[in-house]
């Protein structure tokens, strides 16, 4: 019994983010290699080099675990993780674009509203903001999944950050071919 606790703690472990707690990026990609339907979020914080560079790594991190919570809180029950560095995915299975797209728009937007303080001296940190790109699956593979997110998010952050592009439904691009 005690053996088995110890292989089922190791293996939670195997599939956790040390710093966030969340899924790491290996249980992500087990879960997109799983999915059939829904939708994939790719997130990014916006100007977080600037975070590090001013305020240091530790203050960084901490900003990394908001991010995480304020997604974790918005998007459960759905599958959140972090895809590596300052780069969370969220996979909205039987999700369509609008749900997913206000589920992650939710967590940009109180994470926004947060106003962060410096442990050392408690002044304000600013508003920390991230930029993401939402795909539906449409038969893509895993990779050209996250893709078509990633390409999405590019488009967020050359708008302008602090915004979540969704790919168009296909009723829409139907609906504007036959106008
Ligand atoms: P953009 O708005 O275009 O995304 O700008 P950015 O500054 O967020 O983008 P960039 O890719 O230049 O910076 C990402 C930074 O994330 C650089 C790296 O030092 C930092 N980073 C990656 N992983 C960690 C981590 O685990 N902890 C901390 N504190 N910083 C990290
Ligand atoms: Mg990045
Ligand atoms: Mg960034």
């Amino acid at each position: 019994q005690r053996l088995r606790q110890e292989l089922n703690a190791l293996r939670s472990d195997a599939n956790k983010d040390r710093l966030t707690g969340l899924l790491n990026r290996a249980a992500l990609e087990d879960y997109l290699a799983a999915a059939t339907d829904g939708c994939v979020a790719m997130v990014d914080v916006d100007h977080f080099k600037t975070v590090n560079d001013t305020h240091g790594h530790g203050v960084g991190d901490r900003v990394l675990k908001a991010v995480a919570s304020a997604l974790a809180d918005a998007c459960a029950p759905h599958v959140v993780g972090r895809w590596g560095g300052e780069e969370f995915v969220v996979l909205f299975e039987r999700s369509d674009l609008v749900a997913a797209q206000a589920k992650v728009d939710q967590a940009r937007s109180v994470l926004a509203g947060k106003r962060l303080r410096l442990r050392e001296n408690d002044k304000p940190l600013g508003s920390v903001t991230f930029s993401a790109g939402v795909a539906a699956r449409r038969g893509r593979l895993p990779e050209d999944w996250i893709s078509a997110a990633d390409e999405l998010l590019y488009r967020a952050k050359a708008q302008g950050r602090n915004q979540v592009v969704a790919e168009r439904a296909l009723v829409d691009v139907a609906a504007a071919v036959a106008r």
